[in-house]
């Protein structure tokens, strides 16, 4: 399939299968934000919970945390982000479009209207989004929305620390939303103004800062594959001398190959012991760790992967997608992994019938406090297999009228259209053999 094709048939299931709608739609939508529908709401619940899975549950190093989004403005000003979180804009005196100037094509011509030579001198824009705190809005009541989650883990880390006893190396893992004023958003989810991300800061002694960052490297790669998404459609880029931030002993993208090229899925940065010592400095409060088995106190080096997960949902969603012929007809599918799959089984009795609907309400009862299920009656068997395949759920279960006889459903997979009998009083079991966490 073309590539700009993918992304527009990707946008158009989001909205037609109510995965994702345009922000306040009745009025027009608001500049490129976006709500989750239904569906949408349940894989990106799917995202997280394998990203927490895989950073919380499954390791004894790393804690979680839900810091709030509002923070003294003095954090702000100590992570650096109140003096200098810009990004360069120019601006097309031709056709008036603004663009990142670190995201302008090479030949120097507008993206927008292809005019040469037509941009502004660069000017530093602000993507810190700023409110007031309580009923007068004075330089005093300024606070700001937070633009990473980060700041709100190593403002936290003596409490986490000394609560937890955890010792180097060790993490805090948190997801939650940010806010960054972007000049140029766009392509659907990949860049919003208000965006969720999963951002995980692991602590460990400065030395050992190296080593740790190229772990992380590879484990955030790793994870991805886990999920689905083909190796081939991923790559591990490092950032060169003049993109490092200057806080930065080493950054590497996670790069996607998206619709209109390669681009950033995740950061993975060695953030040294930059952010501790600042929020040390403007605090007065000393965020050192004193090593008691070596005697030796020192302000722990941190690496973090981040990551949006938006971003990622698109990701999924795209590496995802197919569109396959089966015996004449056309059958849209999102091979998605089916820990991510919005829905994990639906329940279809082969026709509306009432001596059909008792049994398959019997079945629904069983499975839905286990699995993420649908219940589905209207229309023909096929179109309904259909239905669900377009939404990635990888089994469905049928009740006909054999089943009334025998007390067995019949379970067939999505990717391979294969069915299988199975009795009733096995079927969860069996579902969950071929639905692993
Ligand atoms: P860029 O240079 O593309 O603006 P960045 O390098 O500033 O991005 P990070 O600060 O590393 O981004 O953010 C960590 C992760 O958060 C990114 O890898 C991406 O997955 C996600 N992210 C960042 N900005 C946005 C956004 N505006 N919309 C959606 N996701 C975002």
């Amino acid at each position: 399939m073309a590539k700009p094709d993918l992304m527009e048939r990707v946008v158009n299931l989001c909205k037609r299968r109510g995965l994702i709608f345009p922000s306040s739609e009745i009025y027009g939508g608001f500049r490129s934000t976006w709500d989750y529908g239904p569906l949408g709401v349940l894989l990106k619940r799917n995202v997280k919970d394998a990203w927490w899975r895989s950073m919380v549950q499954l390791r004894d190093d790393i804690v979680g945390l839900d810091a709030a989004i509002l923070m003294h403005p003095r954090v702000w000003e100590a992570s650096g982000h109140v003096q200098a979180f810009t990004d360069p804009l120019v601006d097309c005196r031709n056709c008036k479009e603004r663009f990142r100037a670190d995201h302008l094509p090479e030949s120097g011509a507008c993206p927008n209207c292809g005019a040469e030579g037509s941009f502004t001198e660069a000017r530093q824009f602000h993507l810190m989004f700023k409110t007031h705190v309580g009923p007068i809005e004075d330089d005093a009541s300024i606070a700001y929305l937070r633009p990473e989650t980060a700041q709100g883990i190593f403002v936290n880390f003596l409490n986490v620390q000394t609560t937890t006893r955890k010792k180097p190396p060790f993490g805090i893992a948190q997801i939650g939303k940010a806010f960054r004023n972007e000049i140029t958003p766009g392509n659907f989810i990949f860049r919003t103004r208000e965006f969720e991300v999963m951002e995980m800061e692991y602590f460990v002694p400065p030395e050992d800062g190296p080593r740790w960052y190229e772990y992380w490297c590879q484990e955030r790669l790793r994870w991805f594959v886990d999920l689905g998404i083909p190796e081939e459609q991923l790559r591990l880029r490092p950032h060169d001398a003049e993109e490092l931030s200057h806080y930065s002993a080493g950054t590497s993208d996670v790069e996607f190959s998206y619709p209109w090229g390669w681009g950033e899925l995740e950061g993975i940065a060695n953030r040294t012991d930059y952010d501790l010592k600042r929020q040390s400095e403007y605090s007065g409060q000393d965020l050192s760790y004193y090593d008691q088995d070596a005697d030796r106190r020192y302000v722990p080096h941190v690496i973090e992967p981040a990551l949006g997960s938006d971003r990622c949902m698109l990701a999924f969603l795209l590496a995802a997608y197919r569109e396959e012929e089966v015996r004449g007809e056309k059958r849209t599918l999102l091979r998605l992994d089916p820990r991510l799959a919005p829905v994990a089984v639906a329940v279809l009795p082969l026709s509306r019938n009432e001596r059909l609907n008792p049994v398959a309400h019997e079945v629904a009862d069983l499975l839905r406090p286990r699995f993420m299920i649908d219940v589905d009656d209207a229309g023909s068997i096929g179109r309904r297999y259909r239905r669900q395949d377009e939404v990635g759920t990888p089994l469905c279960v049928t009740v006909d009228f054999e089943t009334l006889d025998d007390r067995a459903v019949t379970v067939r997979d999505r990717d391979s259209m294969s069915q299988d009998r199975v009795p009733i009083d096995k079927l969860v079991e069996h579902l969950e053999e071929l639905l692993p966490q």
